[in-house]
C-alpha cells in the first residue's frame, strides 16, 4: 500500500467496532446527515432536558455513547484500554461547559488535577487538558483582555483564575504529564494567551508541559506563534502547541459584523488550510523549541505532516509531535496512524448527559451534510459493512 493509501484502511480503522456497533455508528452518522433532522433534534432536546423529560436514556444510546466515554472517569477505563490495545491514546476531556460560578471553577480545576494524577500512572493517558472559560468568566477574559480596568473584586476574581492554572500546571509539572489548554472565541482568547504564556515561562524552562492552541483559521496566529518563538529565545522556555483549524468561525464573523470591525478569520477555506499547513510547517522545522499536537480530521494535513517529519528527519515516534482527533470521529486517521507508530491521542469528552450537550450538539452539526452530499465518516462506515458483506 502507498503511503497516499494509508487512510484508505477500513478495516483498521475500525477494528475495535462489532459488527452491531458498526451498524450502530452507520445508522447515527445517517440521522445526522440530514440537516432538518438535527435542527429538529437539536430544539427538542433542548426544550426536553429544560423541562426535565426522561430523554437521557434515548441520547444515551445514540449521540452520546458515540461521542462521549461516558459520565465520569470510571465509565472512559473500558474505552481508554481498549483504544491503547491498538496503541491510540487518550486525552479525557471534562467536557461540562456554560458553567459560571467560582464552585464550579473550583471543580474543574479539581478534576482536572485528579485526572492528571489519574495520567500520571497510566501509559494510556500522556496528557491531559482544559478550557480556559472551565475555570474563569467568560466576560472576566473579555475585560482583561481588554486593557479594561478591573475593579477590586474582579482583581481578586482574576487572580484565583491564575491561581487554577497554576495548579493545574504546577501538578502537570510534577508528574510529567503535558497539559493542552483549549482556546475559544477571539473576544476573549488574548487573556488566556497572556496567561498560558505565564505558564510557559514558569513550567516550560526544562521541557514543554504546557501547550497553547493556535486557530489557524485566524489570519494572525502564525505571526502570533512567530513572536512567541522569537520571546522564548529571548526568556528561555519551550513552546507546547497543539494546532486546529477553529471551532468558532460562525460566531466570530457575526460578531465581527455585529461590532464593526474587521473579521479575525480568513477569508476562505483555503486561505485557512495554507494557514494551519504552514504553521505546522513552522513548528516542524522547530521541533528543537516547540512542541507539536495536530488536532485535525484533516487527511491533507495529516499527509503533509508525515511528508515533513520524513523530509527534516524527526522519527514516526519522536515524543515532541502527535496527532489528535475526536472520539468517534476519523479513526480511519487515527487508527491507521497508530499501526503506523505515530503518537496518536483522542480526545475523549465525558460528564453529565445534559452538560455535555453544547459539545454533542457542536458535532452533530459538523457531521451534517452540506447540499446533499454524504458526509466522509458516513462513507468511510458504509465502505467498511460492505467490505464485511453486512
Ligand atoms: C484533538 C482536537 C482538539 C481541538 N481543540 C480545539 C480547540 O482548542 N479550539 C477550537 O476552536 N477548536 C478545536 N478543535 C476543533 C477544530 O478547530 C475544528 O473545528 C475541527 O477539527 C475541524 O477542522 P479540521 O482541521 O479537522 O478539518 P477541516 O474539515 O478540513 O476544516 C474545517 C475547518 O476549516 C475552517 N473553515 C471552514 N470553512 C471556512 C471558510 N469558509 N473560511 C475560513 N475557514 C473555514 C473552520 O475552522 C472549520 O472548522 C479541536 C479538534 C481536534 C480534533
Amino acid at each position: 500500500m502507498t503511503e497516499q493509501k494509508l487512510f484508505d484502511n477500513t478495516e483498521i480503522a475500525f477494528e475495535l467496532k462489532t459488527d452491531s456497533e458498526l451498524e450502530r455508528a452507520y445508522f447515527l452518522f445517517k440521522m445526522i446527515s440530514h440537516q432538518p433532522l438535527v435542527r429538529i433534534g437539536t430544539a427538542a432536546t433542548n426544550f426536553a432536558i429544560k423541562a426535565n423529560l426522561p430523554v437521557e436514556g434515548l441520547i444515551r444510546a445514540t449521540v452520546f455513547d458515540h461521542f462521549c466515554g461516558g459520565v465520569n472517569e470510571e465509565d472512559c477505563i473500558p474505552v481508554i484500554d481498549k483504544m491503547f490495545t491498538k496503541g491510540v491514546c487518550t486525552v479525557l476531556d471534562y467536557s461540562v461547559e456554560g458553567k459560571e460560578s467560582e464552585d464550579q471553577f473550583d471543580a474543574v480545576a479539581k478534576r482536572t488535577i485528579e485526572i492528571i494524577n489519574f495520567a500520571a500512572e497510566k501509559e494510556a493517558m500522556p496528557i491531559a487538558v482544559f478550557k480556559p472559560t472551565g475555570l474563569g468568566r467568560f466576560a472576566l477574559y473579555e475585560k482583561v483582555g481588554s486593557g479594561e480596568l478591573l475593579s477590586q473584586e474582579e482583581e481578586e476574581e482574576w487572580s484565583r483564575v491564575i491561581d487554577r492554572y497554576h495548579k493545574i500546571c504546577g501538578i502537570a509539572k510534577e508528574k510529567d504529564v503535558e497539559i493542552l489548554i483549549d482556546a475559544e472565541e477571539s473576544w476573549m482568547q488574548d487573556a488566556a494567551d497572556d496567561l498560558v504564556e505565564e505558564m510557559m515561562k514558569t513550567y516550560n524552562k526544562a521541557k514543554p508541559i504546557v501547550y497553547n492552541t493556535l486557530q489557524t483559521y485566524r489570519w494572525d496566529r502564525l505571526s502570533y506563534l512567530k513572536d512567541l518563538h522569537n520571546k522564548s529565545k529571548r526568556d528561555g522556555f519551550k513552546i507546547g502547541m497543539k494546532i486546529v483549524r477553529g471551532a468558532y468561525m460562525e460566531k466570530e464573523r457575526v460578531r465581527a459584523e455585529e461590532h464593526d470591525y474587521p473579521s479575525p478569520i480568513c477569508k476562505d477555506k483555503e486561505t485557512t488550510d495554507v494557514n494551519f499547513n504552514d504553521s505546522m510547517r513552522f513548528i516542524l522545522e522547530h521541533i528543537g523549541e516547540i512542541s507539536l499536537f495536530i488536532g485535525t480530521h484533516n487527511e491533507e494535513s495529516c499527509y503533509l505532516a508525515i511528508e515533513l517529519m520524513n523530509e527534516i528527519g524527526i522519527s514516526i515516534d519522536d515524543n515532541r509531535v502527535w496527532f489528535g482527533q475526536l472520539y468517534g470521529m476519523s479513526d480511519h486517521i487515527s487508527f491507521n496512524l497508530a499501526k503506523k507508530g505515530y503518537n496518536i491521542a483522542k480526545y475523549l469528552p465525558f460528564g453529565p448527559v445534559k452538560d455535555v450537550m453544547p459539545y454533542l450538539i457542536r458535532r452533530a452539526e459538523e457531521n451534517t451534510s452540506v447540499a446533499g452530499q454524504t458526509s466522509r465518516e458516513l462513507n468511510l462506515l458504509k465502505e467498511e459493512k460492505e467490505r464485511r458483506k453486512l
